[in-house]
Protein backbone atom coordinates (compact mmCIF):
# COMPACT_ATOMS: atom_id res chain seq x y z
CA UNK A 1 0.00 0.00 0.00
CA UNK A 2 1.05 3.40 -0.85
CA UNK A 3 1.92 5.92 1.85
CA UNK A 4 -0.57 7.27 3.83
CA UNK A 5 -0.91 10.87 3.06
CA UNK A 6 -3.87 12.59 5.29
CA UNK A 7 -4.38 16.30 5.69
CA UNK A 8 -5.54 19.28 7.44
CA UNK A 9 -7.56 22.17 5.37
CA UNK A 10 -8.90 24.54 7.65
CA UNK A 11 -10.45 28.03 6.16
CA UNK A 12 -8.77 31.19 7.88
CA UNK A 13 -11.89 32.66 9.77
CA UNK A 14 -10.04 34.16 12.53
CA UNK A 15 -10.31 31.27 15.33
CA UNK A 16 -9.22 27.59 15.46
CA UNK A 17 -12.38 26.21 16.18
CA UNK A 18 -12.49 23.34 18.74
CA UNK A 19 -13.78 20.87 16.30
CA UNK A 20 -11.39 21.79 13.59
CA UNK A 21 -8.65 21.16 16.05
CA UNK A 22 -10.21 17.66 16.65
CA UNK A 23 -10.56 17.37 13.05
CA UNK A 24 -6.47 18.12 12.93
CA UNK A 25 -5.35 15.56 15.92
CA UNK A 26 -7.08 12.67 14.03
CA UNK A 27 -5.45 12.92 11.05
CA UNK A 28 -2.14 13.39 13.08
CA UNK A 29 -2.43 10.34 14.99
CA UNK A 30 -3.77 8.55 12.16
CA UNK A 31 -0.91 10.23 9.88
CA UNK A 32 1.01 8.63 13.01
CA UNK A 33 -0.15 5.43 13.41
CA UNK A 34 0.14 4.58 9.78
CA UNK A 35 3.38 5.98 9.43
CA UNK A 36 2.18 8.73 6.91
CA UNK A 37 2.42 12.17 6.56
CA UNK A 38 0.08 14.97 7.75
CA UNK A 39 -0.30 17.68 5.17
CA UNK A 40 -1.21 21.21 5.97
CA UNK A 41 -3.25 23.00 3.71
CA UNK A 42 -4.46 26.14 4.05
CA UNK A 43 -7.80 27.00 2.04
CA UNK A 44 -7.49 30.57 1.28
CA UNK A 45 -9.62 31.30 -1.84
CA UNK A 46 -11.70 33.46 0.43
CA UNK A 47 -9.77 36.77 -0.29
CA UNK A 48 -12.01 38.33 2.19
CA UNK A 49 -11.69 36.80 5.61
CA UNK A 50 -8.17 35.88 4.45
CA UNK A 51 -5.64 37.47 6.27
CA UNK A 52 -2.23 37.09 7.66
CA UNK A 53 -3.93 37.21 11.11
CA UNK A 54 -5.98 34.49 10.48
CA UNK A 55 -3.92 31.87 8.98
CA UNK A 56 -1.01 32.52 12.59
CA UNK A 57 -4.25 31.43 14.31
CA UNK A 58 -4.17 28.06 12.90
CA UNK A 59 -0.24 27.90 12.97
CA UNK A 60 -0.33 28.71 16.86
CA UNK A 61 -3.03 26.98 17.35
CA UNK A 62 -1.46 23.79 15.68
CA UNK A 63 1.73 23.74 17.30
CA UNK A 64 0.59 24.88 20.83
CA UNK A 65 -1.44 21.25 20.24
CA UNK A 66 1.87 19.95 19.35
CA UNK A 67 0.33 18.58 15.52
CA UNK A 68 3.44 19.61 13.63
CA UNK A 69 2.58 18.93 10.43
CA UNK A 70 5.05 17.28 8.13
CA UNK A 71 4.07 19.64 4.83
CA UNK A 72 2.82 22.59 4.04
CA UNK A 73 3.36 26.49 5.01
CA UNK A 74 5.73 26.83 7.91
CA UNK A 75 5.40 29.15 10.20
CA UNK A 76 8.83 31.04 9.10
CA UNK A 77 7.21 31.55 5.73
CA UNK A 78 8.75 28.69 4.17
CA UNK A 79 7.37 25.72 2.38
CA UNK A 80 8.14 21.97 3.23
CA UNK A 81 7.15 19.22 0.64
CA UNK A 82 7.46 18.49 -2.54
CA UNK A 83 4.01 19.71 -3.97
CA UNK A 84 4.73 23.46 -3.78
CA UNK A 85 2.86 25.53 -1.44
CA UNK A 86 0.28 24.78 0.57
CA UNK A 87 -1.86 28.12 0.41
CA UNK A 88 -4.55 27.72 -1.92
CA UNK A 89 -4.63 31.13 -2.93
CA UNK A 90 -1.38 30.63 -4.58
CA UNK A 91 -2.22 27.77 -6.72
CA UNK A 92 -4.42 29.35 -9.01
CA UNK A 93 -2.50 28.03 -12.20
CA UNK A 94 -3.11 24.48 -10.72
CA UNK A 95 -6.83 24.86 -10.74
CA UNK A 96 -7.22 26.73 -14.06
CA UNK A 97 -5.37 23.90 -15.78
CA UNK A 98 -7.71 20.85 -14.03
CA UNK A 99 -10.66 23.31 -15.44
CA UNK A 100 -9.81 23.56 -19.13
CA UNK A 101 -9.40 19.95 -18.84
CA UNK A 102 -12.40 19.15 -18.26
CA UNK A 103 -13.72 21.97 -20.58
CA UNK A 104 -11.58 20.09 -22.77
CA UNK A 105 -13.17 17.09 -22.86
CA UNK A 106 -16.81 18.37 -22.40
CA UNK A 107 -17.12 17.61 -19.15
CA UNK A 108 -17.66 21.54 -17.91
CA UNK A 109 -18.80 24.21 -20.15
CA UNK A 110 -19.23 28.19 -19.95
CA UNK A 111 -22.32 29.63 -18.66
CA UNK A 112 -23.18 33.22 -18.24
CA UNK A 113 -19.06 33.72 -18.07
CA UNK A 114 -19.15 31.32 -15.01
CA UNK A 115 -18.00 27.81 -15.53
CA UNK A 116 -20.69 24.84 -14.68
CA UNK A 117 -19.34 21.11 -14.11
CA UNK A 118 -21.59 18.62 -15.78
CA UNK A 119 -22.84 16.80 -12.16
CA UNK A 120 -23.71 12.96 -13.05
CA UNK A 121 -27.46 12.60 -12.29
CA UNK A 122 -27.10 9.35 -10.80
CA UNK A 123 -27.17 7.24 -7.30
CA UNK A 124 -23.82 7.07 -5.46
CA UNK A 125 -22.83 5.40 -2.65
CA UNK A 126 -19.75 7.30 -0.74
CA UNK A 127 -17.97 4.22 1.74
CA UNK A 128 -16.90 6.12 4.28
CA UNK A 129 -14.43 4.50 6.80
CA UNK A 130 -16.63 5.99 9.97
CA UNK A 131 -20.48 6.17 8.95
CA UNK A 132 -20.38 3.41 6.38
CA UNK A 133 -22.04 3.10 3.41
CA UNK A 134 -24.28 6.79 2.68
CA UNK A 135 -26.14 6.89 -0.46
CA UNK A 136 -27.10 10.20 -2.04
CA UNK A 137 -29.51 10.52 -4.99
CA UNK A 138 -27.75 13.01 -7.09
CA UNK A 139 -30.37 12.62 -9.89
CA UNK A 140 -31.81 16.19 -9.46
CA UNK A 141 -28.59 17.76 -8.83
CA UNK A 142 -27.68 21.03 -11.18
CA UNK A 143 -25.02 21.07 -12.34
CA UNK A 144 -22.56 22.88 -10.12
CA UNK A 145 -20.56 26.01 -10.70
CA UNK A 146 -16.56 25.49 -10.66
CA UNK A 147 -15.55 28.38 -11.54
CA UNK A 148 -16.90 31.76 -10.98
CA UNK A 149 -17.90 35.06 -13.06
CA UNK A 150 -14.59 36.80 -11.88
CA UNK A 151 -12.34 33.85 -12.52
CA UNK A 152 -11.96 32.71 -8.90
CA UNK A 153 -12.44 29.22 -8.66
CA UNK A 154 -14.88 27.28 -6.19
CA UNK A 155 -14.63 25.03 -2.86
CA UNK A 156 -15.64 22.15 -4.52
CA UNK A 157 -13.30 21.99 -7.14
CA UNK A 158 -10.21 23.41 -5.67
CA UNK A 159 -10.62 21.00 -2.68
CA UNK A 160 -10.56 18.01 -5.13
CA UNK A 161 -7.53 19.01 -6.88
CA UNK A 162 -5.66 19.76 -4.50
CA UNK A 163 -6.33 16.11 -2.57
CA UNK A 164 -5.30 14.85 -6.20
CA UNK A 165 -2.13 16.77 -6.35
CA UNK A 166 -0.99 16.04 -3.05
CA UNK A 167 -2.20 12.39 -3.41
CA UNK A 168 -4.04 12.28 0.02
CA UNK A 169 -4.97 8.55 0.22
CA UNK A 170 -7.54 9.39 3.05
CA UNK A 171 -9.60 12.46 3.69
CA UNK A 172 -10.50 12.92 7.41
CA UNK A 173 -12.94 15.82 7.80
CA UNK A 174 -16.23 16.88 9.55
CA UNK A 175 -19.37 15.29 8.65
CA UNK A 176 -20.77 19.08 7.66
CA UNK A 177 -18.64 17.58 4.93
CA UNK A 178 -20.26 14.42 4.40
CA UNK A 179 -22.93 15.46 1.64
CA UNK A 180 -20.19 17.84 -0.32
CA UNK A 181 -18.43 14.52 -0.58
CA UNK A 182 -20.85 12.88 -4.05
CA UNK A 183 -19.83 16.01 -5.77
CA UNK A 184 -16.38 15.56 -5.02
CA UNK A 185 -16.55 11.88 -5.94
CA UNK A 186 -18.40 13.24 -9.25
CA UNK A 187 -14.81 15.29 -9.87
CA UNK A 188 -12.50 12.71 -9.09
CA UNK A 189 -14.44 10.30 -11.50
CA UNK A 190 -14.38 13.34 -14.31
CA UNK A 191 -10.40 13.56 -13.85
CA UNK A 192 -9.81 10.31 -14.16
CA UNK A 193 -8.53 9.23 -10.81
CA UNK A 194 -9.07 7.26 -7.75
CA UNK A 195 -10.42 8.99 -4.87
CA UNK A 196 -9.29 9.09 -1.28
CA UNK A 197 -10.81 7.36 1.07
CA UNK A 198 -13.27 8.82 3.14
CA UNK A 199 -14.42 9.31 7.01
CA UNK A 200 -16.19 11.45 8.43
CA UNK A 201 -16.39 12.73 12.14
CA UNK A 202 -19.44 13.00 13.63
CA UNK A 203 -19.82 16.74 15.14
CA UNK A 204 -19.39 18.22 18.21
CA UNK A 205 -22.46 19.19 19.92
CA UNK A 206 -23.05 21.61 23.71
CA UNK A 207 -24.06 19.67 26.33
CA UNK A 208 -27.74 21.17 25.98
CA UNK A 209 -27.41 18.92 22.78
CA UNK A 210 -27.04 22.12 20.07
CA UNK A 211 -24.65 22.35 17.59
CA UNK A 212 -21.36 24.07 18.56
CA UNK A 213 -20.94 27.27 17.14
CA UNK A 214 -18.14 30.04 16.76
CA UNK A 215 -19.88 31.98 19.35
CA UNK A 216 -20.25 28.88 21.95
CA UNK A 217 -17.74 29.09 25.22
CA UNK A 218 -15.17 27.20 24.91
CA UNK A 219 -14.74 26.79 21.01
CA UNK A 220 -11.99 28.56 20.14
CA UNK A 221 -8.61 27.00 20.95
CA UNK A 222 -6.93 30.25 21.29
CA UNK A 223 -9.37 30.72 24.51
CA UNK A 224 -7.79 27.80 26.10
CA UNK A 225 -4.48 29.26 25.30
CA UNK A 226 -5.25 32.40 27.00
CA UNK A 227 -7.03 30.40 30.23
CA UNK A 228 -3.54 28.76 31.02
CA UNK A 229 -4.74 24.85 29.91
CA UNK A 230 -1.87 22.43 29.57
CA UNK A 231 -1.94 21.58 25.79
CA UNK A 232 -2.07 17.73 26.52
CA UNK A 233 -5.00 17.90 28.65
CA UNK A 234 -6.76 19.40 26.12
CA UNK A 235 -5.50 16.81 23.15
CA UNK A 236 -6.46 14.43 25.48
CA UNK A 237 -9.72 15.55 26.14
CA UNK A 238 -10.49 15.87 22.26
CA UNK A 239 -9.31 12.51 21.40
CA UNK A 240 -12.33 11.47 23.15
CA UNK A 241 -14.58 13.81 21.26
CA UNK A 242 -15.72 10.95 19.23
CA UNK A 243 -13.23 8.12 20.04
CA UNK A 244 -12.77 5.99 23.32
CA UNK A 245 -10.29 3.58 24.32
CA UNK A 246 -12.77 1.04 25.13
CA UNK A 247 -12.27 0.80 28.87
CA UNK A 248 -13.01 3.08 31.74
CA UNK A 249 -9.64 5.30 31.15
CA UNK A 250 -10.32 9.02 30.46
CA UNK A 251 -6.47 9.66 31.29
CA UNK A 252 -4.24 8.23 28.56
CA UNK A 253 -0.71 9.49 26.57
CA UNK A 254 -0.77 10.17 23.08
CA UNK A 255 1.73 7.59 22.70
CA UNK A 256 -0.18 5.21 23.66
CA UNK A 257 -3.67 6.64 21.68
CA UNK A 258 -1.24 6.62 18.27
CA UNK A 259 -0.68 3.16 19.20
CA UNK A 260 -4.37 1.91 19.58
CA UNK A 261 -6.45 4.61 17.21
CA UNK A 262 -8.31 2.92 14.33
CA UNK A 263 -10.98 5.02 12.27
CA UNK A 264 -13.73 2.75 12.58
CA UNK A 265 -13.99 2.73 16.27
CA UNK A 266 -14.70 6.50 15.75
CA UNK A 267 -18.40 6.98 17.41
CA UNK A 268 -20.92 7.49 15.01
CA UNK A 269 -22.69 9.73 17.51
CA UNK A 270 -22.59 13.19 17.96
CA UNK A 271 -19.81 14.07 20.57
CA UNK A 272 -21.28 15.80 23.27
CA UNK A 273 -18.62 18.94 24.76
CA UNK A 274 -18.31 19.78 28.30
CA UNK A 275 -16.21 22.10 30.09
CA UNK A 276 -16.30 20.58 33.23
CA UNK A 277 -14.87 17.37 32.54
CA UNK A 278 -11.77 19.49 30.07
CA UNK A 279 -11.15 21.46 33.35
CA UNK A 280 -10.97 18.50 35.44
CA UNK A 281 -8.93 16.64 33.14
CA UNK A 282 -6.47 19.78 33.28
CA UNK A 283 -6.28 19.28 36.98
CA UNK A 284 -5.32 15.94 36.20
CA UNK A 285 -2.91 16.91 34.19
CA UNK A 286 -1.63 19.74 36.25
CA UNK A 287 -0.89 17.67 39.41
CA UNK A 288 1.18 14.96 37.56
CA UNK A 289 3.29 17.85 36.30
CA UNK A 290 6.79 18.72 37.39
CA UNK A 291 7.30 21.64 39.19
CA UNK A 292 10.17 22.60 36.71
CA UNK A 293 7.72 22.60 33.74
CA UNK A 294 5.02 23.82 35.01
CA UNK A 295 6.84 27.34 36.65
CA UNK A 296 7.22 28.74 33.32
CA UNK A 297 3.38 28.48 32.24
CA UNK A 298 2.25 29.70 36.06
CA UNK A 299 4.99 32.50 35.89
CA UNK A 300 3.46 33.83 32.24
CA UNK A 301 -0.41 33.53 33.82
CA UNK A 302 1.07 35.45 37.29
CA UNK A 303 2.55 38.13 35.51
CA UNK A 304 -0.14 38.64 33.18
CA UNK A 305 -2.55 39.50 35.89
CA UNK A 306 0.14 41.88 37.24
CA UNK A 307 2.09 40.29 39.73
CA UNK A 308 5.69 41.33 40.02
CA UNK A 309 8.18 38.54 39.86
CA UNK A 310 11.53 41.12 40.21
CA UNK A 311 13.42 40.16 43.16
CA UNK A 312 11.09 36.57 43.57
CA UNK A 313 13.31 34.34 44.86
CA UNK A 314 12.61 31.25 42.15
CA UNK A 315 12.75 28.34 44.55
CA UNK A 316 10.28 30.20 47.36
CA UNK A 317 7.96 30.64 43.95
CA UNK A 318 8.34 27.00 42.98
CA UNK A 319 7.42 25.76 46.21
CA UNK A 320 4.73 28.02 46.82
CA UNK A 321 3.60 26.57 43.25
CA UNK A 322 4.25 23.34 44.27
CA UNK A 323 1.42 23.51 47.17
CA UNK A 324 -1.01 25.48 44.95
CA UNK A 325 -0.89 23.05 42.13
CA UNK A 326 -2.35 20.14 43.88
CA UNK A 327 -5.52 22.29 44.13
CA UNK A 328 -6.86 24.29 40.93
CA UNK A 329 -7.54 23.09 37.88
CA UNK A 330 -6.38 25.67 35.48
CA UNK A 331 -3.95 28.45 35.20
CA UNK A 332 -6.20 31.18 34.88
CA UNK A 333 -6.97 30.34 38.85
CA UNK A 334 -3.10 30.76 39.85
CA UNK A 335 -3.34 34.57 40.11
CA UNK A 336 -6.61 34.45 42.62
CA UNK A 337 -4.55 31.54 44.44
CA UNK A 338 -1.09 32.44 44.60
CA UNK A 339 -1.51 36.88 44.64
CA UNK A 340 -0.71 36.87 48.51
CA UNK A 341 2.73 34.84 48.42
CA UNK A 342 4.08 38.08 46.43
CA UNK A 343 3.18 40.73 48.53
CA UNK A 344 2.61 41.67 52.51
CA UNK A 345 -0.04 44.24 51.57
CA UNK A 346 -3.00 41.89 50.34
CA UNK A 347 -6.24 42.22 51.46
CA UNK A 348 -8.59 40.30 53.87
CA UNK A 349 -11.58 38.53 52.85
CA UNK A 350 -14.40 40.98 54.42
CA UNK A 351 -17.24 37.80 55.22
CA UNK A 352 -14.30 35.44 56.67
CA UNK A 353 -12.62 38.18 58.90
CA UNK A 354 -15.81 39.68 60.57
CA UNK A 355 -16.64 35.93 60.78
CA UNK A 356 -13.07 34.51 62.34
CA UNK A 357 -11.40 37.67 63.74
CA UNK A 358 -13.65 38.29 66.81
CA UNK A 359 -11.93 39.14 69.97
CA UNK A 360 -11.71 35.56 70.73
CA UNK A 361 -10.45 34.65 67.58
CA UNK A 362 -7.71 37.55 67.90
CA UNK A 363 -6.71 35.92 71.06
CA UNK A 364 -6.24 32.67 70.02
CA UNK A 365 -4.11 34.43 67.14
CA UNK A 366 -2.14 36.26 69.55
CA UNK A 367 -1.59 32.85 71.66
CA UNK A 368 -0.73 30.74 68.20
CA UNK A 369 2.08 33.98 67.50
CA UNK A 370 3.54 32.99 70.89
CA UNK A 371 4.10 29.95 70.15
CA UNK A 372 5.30 29.81 66.90
CA UNK A 373 7.86 32.85 67.86
CA UNK A 374 9.54 29.55 69.97
CA UNK A 375 9.98 27.27 66.74
CA UNK A 376 13.18 27.00 65.86
CA UNK A 377 12.28 24.90 62.98
CA UNK A 378 9.33 25.51 60.90
CA UNK A 379 8.26 22.85 59.02
CA UNK A 380 5.28 20.77 58.29
CA UNK A 381 5.44 18.65 60.61
CA UNK A 382 6.53 20.86 63.43
CA UNK A 383 3.73 22.90 63.02
CA UNK A 384 1.07 20.46 62.86
CA UNK A 385 2.30 19.25 65.76
CA UNK A 386 2.58 22.92 67.65
CA UNK A 387 -0.85 23.57 66.72
CA UNK A 388 -2.34 20.48 67.72
CA UNK A 389 -0.42 20.10 71.27
CA UNK A 390 -1.25 24.02 71.91
CA UNK A 391 -5.32 22.68 71.36
CA UNK A 392 -4.59 20.02 73.33
CA UNK A 393 -3.44 22.33 76.06
CA UNK A 394 -6.13 25.14 75.78
CA UNK A 395 -8.61 22.21 75.66
CA UNK A 396 -9.78 23.87 72.68
CA UNK A 397 -10.57 22.35 68.63
CA UNK A 398 -7.55 23.03 66.53
CA UNK A 399 -9.95 24.84 64.26
CA UNK A 400 -9.55 28.08 66.85
CA UNK A 401 -5.92 28.26 65.72
CA UNK A 402 -6.41 26.91 62.07
CA UNK A 403 -8.74 29.48 60.93
CA UNK A 404 -7.61 32.61 62.49
CA UNK A 405 -3.85 31.74 61.40
CA UNK A 406 -4.68 30.85 57.26
CA UNK A 407 -7.09 33.85 57.34
CA UNK A 408 -3.85 36.31 58.79
CA UNK A 409 -1.52 34.87 56.48
CA UNK A 410 -3.00 34.42 52.74
CA UNK A 411 -6.39 37.08 53.30
CA UNK A 412 -8.32 34.10 52.22
CA UNK A 413 -10.71 31.45 54.55
CA UNK A 414 -9.53 28.61 51.69
CA UNK A 415 -5.99 27.81 50.00
CA UNK A 416 -3.42 25.07 49.74
CA UNK A 417 -2.82 22.87 53.05
CA UNK A 418 -2.42 25.61 55.81
CA UNK A 419 0.71 23.71 57.43
CA UNK A 420 2.71 23.44 53.58
CA UNK A 421 1.64 26.53 53.03
CA UNK A 422 3.36 28.67 56.75
CA UNK A 423 6.26 26.05 55.69
CA UNK A 424 6.64 27.67 52.30
CA UNK A 425 5.96 31.44 53.87
CA UNK A 426 8.44 31.28 56.20
CA UNK A 427 8.59 31.83 60.46
CA UNK A 428 9.40 35.44 59.63
CA UNK A 429 6.71 36.09 56.87
CA UNK A 430 4.19 34.38 59.20
CA UNK A 431 4.82 36.38 62.59
CA UNK A 432 4.55 39.66 60.81
CA UNK A 433 1.53 38.65 59.11
CA UNK A 434 0.38 37.50 61.85
CA UNK A 435 1.26 40.65 63.85
CA UNK A 436 -0.44 42.63 60.68
CA UNK A 437 -3.59 40.96 61.44
CA UNK A 438 -3.29 41.60 65.15
CA UNK A 439 -2.71 45.21 64.26
CA UNK A 440 -5.39 45.94 62.13
CA UNK A 441 -8.20 43.69 63.79
CA UNK A 442 -7.54 44.24 66.99
CA UNK A 443 -9.13 47.40 67.68
CA UNK A 444 -12.16 47.07 64.59
CA UNK A 445 -15.38 46.10 66.14
CA UNK A 446 -16.40 42.94 64.06
N1 LIG B 1 -11.73 24.18 4.21
C1 LIG B 1 -12.69 23.20 4.57
C2 LIG B 1 -13.17 23.47 5.98
O1 LIG B 1 -12.50 24.18 6.70
C3 LIG B 1 -12.02 21.86 4.50
C4 LIG B 1 -12.88 20.74 4.15
C5 LIG B 1 -12.12 19.43 4.02
O2 LIG B 1 -11.44 19.07 4.99
O3 LIG B 1 -12.18 18.83 2.98
O4 LIG B 1 -14.21 23.05 6.36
Amino acid sequence: MSQVRVRFAPSPTGLLHIGGARTALFNWIFAKRMGGAFVLRIEDTDAARNSKEAVDIIFKGLQWLGLNWDEGPMPDGSVKGDHGPYFQSQRNEIYKKYVQKLLAEGKAYEFEGAIKFRTPKTIVTVPDLICGNVQFDRTNDPDLVIQRKDGSPVFHLVNVVDDLEMKITHVIRGEDHLSNTPKHLALFEAFGATPPQYGHIPLILNTNGSKMSKRDEGASIGEYIEQGYIPEALRNYLCFLGWSPKDNREVISIEEVIQIFELSQINRSNARFGLDKLFWMNGEYTRELSIEAYAPLAQSILEKSGISFTGVDPTYFKAALAIVKEKIKVGRELPEWMSYFFTEEFDFDPAAAQKVFTPEGLTHLSTLRAKLAELSTFDCATLENSVKALATENAVKAGAYIHPIRLATSGRPVGPSLYHLLEVLGKEKVLSRIDRALAKFKNEPS
